[in-house]
Parts: C-alpha cells; structure tokens; sequence
C-alpha cells in the first residue's frame, strides 16, 4: 500500500503519525515516552498526529506499518532501531520500504570513528551499519550518540527516522526537523489552554460546560475541548488554530471567559497553576499564614503546598498526629470531643485545624483525619471516609466528611487535594477579614 498519489509541495504538511520501534516497549518495563515528545512538537507546527504505533524488532512487522502508514499520513516519524546491533532494522527496513539502496557515507563513518577515538577506544566493525544512508536520504547529527537521524521524501510524504534514546531524540527533534517541518507546514498553529476545575465530577462539569465548549467548537475559528479527570481534579484543554499567539489568545480568552463564568469558583487556574501554587498566591496576597495538622494523609497537605517555591512567605507549620495521643497532646484535641465523636470526625478535624493554627501561631489551619484503609473501617465511617476542616477568623471556619473510593494511596492523595480546595475557598470568601 506504497501512496500512489504525490502530496503537491504546496500543499502544507498536516497530518503525521509516529511508529515507536522496539520489542522492549511491547513489555511492561519500558514505555513510549517520545511519542508525546513528538507529539507535542508537531501540534506546536500545526501537524495533527492521526495514529500511533508500537512495532517490535521484526522487519516484517515494521515494513508492514511503515507502508500502511504512508497511504494515510503525509509525515511518519519513526523513533528506535538505529542502533549498530543486529535487532536495530529500521534504517535497513524503510530503505526497502522506499526501494532505496543503502550506501556507507565516508563522512558519518569518520565522525562515528572519532567520536570513539576521543574516549580512546577503536570503533566496532558494528557500527559502520549506523554509516549507511539510503539513497536521497539527509542525515541528521546526533551529537549525544552514535546513530544519526534520517529525513527522507517519497512522493511529497516526509519520512523522518530518529534515535530512541530520549536524551538524542529531543535534541536532534527540536533542533534539525522541527525547523525543517515548520518550512512545509502550515502557518496556522495549533495553540492550546488548560482550565481546571476542583471539587466536581467529570459528569458535573460536562454537564455545565458542555453547551458552551459546543457553541465555541462550531465558531469560526473553532476551539476543541477535549475533557480529563482525574480523582479530584477535572480539566478542560482548549485548542484551536491562528497565525499567531495574539489571534489564539483573543479567540480562547473568549471561550475561557464563558466557561468560567458558567463554572464559578470551582475553576481554579486558566494560566496553567496548579491547586497548590493557586493556594499558595492567595494566602500571599491576604497576607495569611496556614498550617496543617494531619493524621490519614501523613504530611501529604503540607508537602503539595511546600512543594510550591516562595511557600516560606505564607506556611507556617505541618504537625502530623497520627495517633490519638499525639492529635491530645500536641494540637491539644479535647479528650472528651474525641470520645464522644471519634477520631475520624468533623469536631476532631476541627479541632486539629484549630490546633494546628494555634501550635504554628498562624492566621488559618487545616485538619485531616480519615478511614484510609484497607482496614479500620466501619458501618458507619466504611473506607475512605475524611473528615477535612480550616479554622480560622471570620466566615473561614468549616469542615466536612467525604467518602472517597479507590484504594489507600488515592484515598488520601484526593484527601489532600480536598484539604487544599476546602482552604482556597476559604480563602476566596475573604476570610482573613481583610
Ligand atoms: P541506540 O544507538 O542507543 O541503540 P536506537 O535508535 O537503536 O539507539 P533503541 O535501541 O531502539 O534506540 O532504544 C534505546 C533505548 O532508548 C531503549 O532501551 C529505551 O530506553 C529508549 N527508547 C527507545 N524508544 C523509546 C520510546 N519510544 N520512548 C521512550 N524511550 C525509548
């Protein structure tokens, strides 16, 4: 299934698509990474990638996708199997793909020969495979390692052959065919936004957004929405195609603008922060200082808002009180709230906020306790149950019980996640009373 029909060279390049070659990616120790590498690089140029591929180390295997894939796509990209051994067949199994004959290039046999002559060594007769370039073929220099990159042309299709080591890949990627590509591509990019929303379910959120992303994907230009969850956290990618950064700009502002009007506080960043770093600018522009007291999630809280540069300026302290004794002893937990309503409760977790907040001499705290399993579950409190409080001035102080599924460590990482959103909302209805 050779293409029959010539791409016209005024036609732009638009639709690619990638063939990760290795049998170690078909295991479940390795995986394709430099897809969504190349991926990423391509949508920057406005290439849309319509199918990828993971062939091992069979020659048949690969010149069966190779040909396939070139009567569909106008550019292929193919990542691994350049290497000097045996099992390394791309460059041999494109050429007779393409009905090109290989031949040795004195120049790259030179450069191979003095890249090991620097550390001493002789190169091994191996390598002198890495040397041979089809007929009519360009070959890109790996200057991290020893197989070079090819690019090709057939019938107006580009076919371009890249190294499988990451660390070669990206370089040689960005450096000498993504200004190549962007030559034949369109001048249309594609420009993309991501918009998160805390707190709401996948289904809640497409249920408000939907008729909006809808009414802007039939607009001129359009912008496509594509939705992702995860637990706790949903967002909404826009993209859409412009000549330049201000023309995309002005198109997903006004989209952005409809949806977070129609999703209100639960959208928490339209610039790409996340909830932690979002938390964190509000507790810096109130002037407020926070600290956590946690049980079920171990530090969890306190590690996202530390993992935040700058969170000196507004976290004061983290007390982790696993056990009873400790939620009495150090965040000063009523022994007689934790009886009459168990350690996995709203009072308790009210209670280690407050503590929390006044141990650290903060303006906010926040307070977690939770059934993070497998054990310790009851009728009444079953797994996964959280109790998650922020006590503070004002209208800051609240707390409430979830019942989050799924296993310990997602329990308490939606935990956490819980924690801060429960704090930024605090913090939204201008509870430092400033
Ligand atoms: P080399 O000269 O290093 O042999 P090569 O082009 O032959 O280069 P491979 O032998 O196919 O590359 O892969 C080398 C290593 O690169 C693999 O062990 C793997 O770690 C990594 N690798 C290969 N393909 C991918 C991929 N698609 N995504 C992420 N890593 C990859």
């Amino acid at each position: 299934m050779k293409p029959t029909t010539a791409r016209q060279s005024d036609q732009p390049l638009s639709t690619a698509e990638i063939i990760a070659v290795g049998t170690e990616l078909l295991t479940p120790f390795r995986s394709d990474t430099n897809s969504l590498f190349l991926t990423a690089g391509l949508n920057e140029l406005g290439i849309v990638v319509r199918r990828k591929s993971i062939v091992g180390d069979r020659v048949d295997d690969l010149a069966a996708a190779v040909q396939s894939a070139l009567g569909r796509v106008e550019l292929l990209v193919i990542c691994g199997g350049l290497g000097p051994t045996e099992d390394d067949l791309t460059r041999e199994t494109v050429a007779r793909v393409l009905d090109r004959p290989l031949s040795e290039n004195p120049a790259i046999v030179a450069r191979l020969q003095a890249r090991f002559a620097r550390r001493g060594w002789t190169m091994p007769a191996n390598n002198r495979r890495q040397a041979r370039v089809p007929a009519g073929a360009v070959a890109l220099d790996n200057p991290r390692g020893t197989a070079p990159g090819l690019w090709m042309e057939h019938l107006g299709r580009v076919i371009v052959l890249l190294p499988g080591p990451p660390r070669e890949l990206e370089p040689m990627f960005t450096g000498l065919v993504q200004g190549r590509l962007a030559a034949q591509a369109t001048s249309r990019r594609l420009y993309r936004r991501v918009l998160r929303v805390a707190g709401r379910g996948e289904s809640h959120v497409e249920e408000r957004a939907q008729p909006v992303y809808e009414r802007w994907r039939r607009a001129e230009p359009g912008v496509e929405t594509t939705v992702l969850a995860s637990p706790g956290l949903v967002e909404l990618h826009l993209s859409t195609r412009a000549d330049s950064e201000p023309a995309a700009a002005a198109v997903l502002d006004g989209a952005t603008g409809e949806l977070a009007e129609t999703l209100g506080d639960d959208l928490f960043s339209t610039d790409g922060r996340s909830l932690p770093e979002v938390v964190g600018a509000l507790l810096a522009r109130e002037r407020l200082r926070v600290a956590v007291g946690e049980s079920c999630t171990g530090g969890l809280v306190m590690a996202r808002l530390v993992d935040v540069p700058g969170s000196s300026g507004y976290v004061e302290a983290g007390i982790v009180a696993y056990s009873n004794a400790v939620k009495r002893a150090v965040l000063g937990v009523p022994p007689g709230v934790l009886e009459a309503h168990g350690a996995v409760s709203e009072a308790v977790a009210l209670a280690m906020a407050d503590g929390a907040r006044r141990v650290g001499g903060a303006d906010l705290g926040v307070g977690v306790t939770g059934v993070a399993g497998p054990g310790g579950g009851t009728d009444a409190k079953p797994v996964g149950t959280v109790c998650i409080a922020v006590a503070g001035p004002g209208t800051a102080e609240v707390a409430t019980t979830v019942r989050l599924p799924g296993d310990r460590a997602m329990v308490r990482g939606q935990a956490a996640r819980i924690a801060l959103d429960l704090l930024r909302r605090a913090l939204l209805r201008g509870c430092g009373g400033t």
